[in-house]
């Protein structure tokens, strides 16, 4: 998958390894995953040199590439097992959508933003993760021609659990990870689908750009 030519910054991804296990990240293949790809490529040149601080950082139409930390932390949460099909809201940059391909996870991701993707899915192409399936458009109402999903994994903050996404859950333990709150901060919400029957854990908050679209917020409400 990712080829070893890339290997600047190896000190610093080992730095962020060692920082995320003393925030309580023990999933070993999150972990590897992390330490294997390079963040500083899903970062514009100016910010390169920042790719391994726990930050969210700007990637351009006013969004972000979410923290370290809270990328570990939602796909350690997912338990994700090789072979499972999860569905990405909020492409952004591509970091999450490679780290949940190198776990061994089939991919689709959406992004609303058009170019945002273009870029993302050049990246990934360089990368070698060929087979992320991408298209842009309002992730909201999630890609009901692939569902069911074993997970789905909301990268922006909604206003409420968006119920389109919990019926593309497969119903023998499809589980959905989604930020939900206000615009200024957000709790993270952990759906899981047993047999038709939903039920939600709260888990810690986050702060998240918006997710905008019909099961998110109106593009008026968060200008
Ligand atoms: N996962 C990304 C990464 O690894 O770089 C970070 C995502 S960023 C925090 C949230 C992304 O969600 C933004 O790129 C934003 O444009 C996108 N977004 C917001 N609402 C959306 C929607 N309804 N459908 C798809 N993408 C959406």
């Amino acid at each position: 998958m990712l080829h070893s030519a890339q290997n600047n910054f190896s000190h610093e991804r080992s730095h962020l390894l060692e920082f995320l296990r003393s925030r309580g990240i023990a999933n070993a293949s999150v972990l590897r995953a992390m330490g294997k790809i390079p963040r500083e490529q899903f970062l514009e040149k100016n910010f390169a040199r920042r790719a391994y601080e726990d930050s969210a950082l700007p990637i351009g139409s006013g969004q972000t590439i979410s923290q370290p930390f809270t990328v570990a932390y939602m796909t350690q949460s997912l338990q994700l097992k090789v072979g499972e099909k999860v569905l990405e809201i909020g492409t952004g940059s591509g970091y999450q959508a490679a780290v949940l391909a190198e776990i061994g996870c089939k991919v689709f991701t959406i992004e609303r933003h058009q170019s945002l993707l273009q870029i993302a899915r050049k990246r990934l192409d360089a990368l070698g993760y060929h087979d992320i399936i991408s298209r842009s458009g309002d992730g909201s109402r999630g890609w009901p021609e692939y569902a069911p999903f074993d997970a789905i994994i909301v990268t922006a903050g909604a206003p409420d659990v968006p119920e389109t996404l919990t019926k593309q859950l497969d119903l023998n333990g499809g589980r959905l990870l989604v930020p939900v709150g206000s615009l200024d901060i957000q709790r993270m919400y952990l759906v899981k689908n047993q047999q038709g029957k939903l039920t939600v854990e709260e888990l810690p908050e986050f702060k998240f750009v918006p997710l905008v679209g019909k099961e998110g917020w109106a593009q008026e409400e968060r200008d």
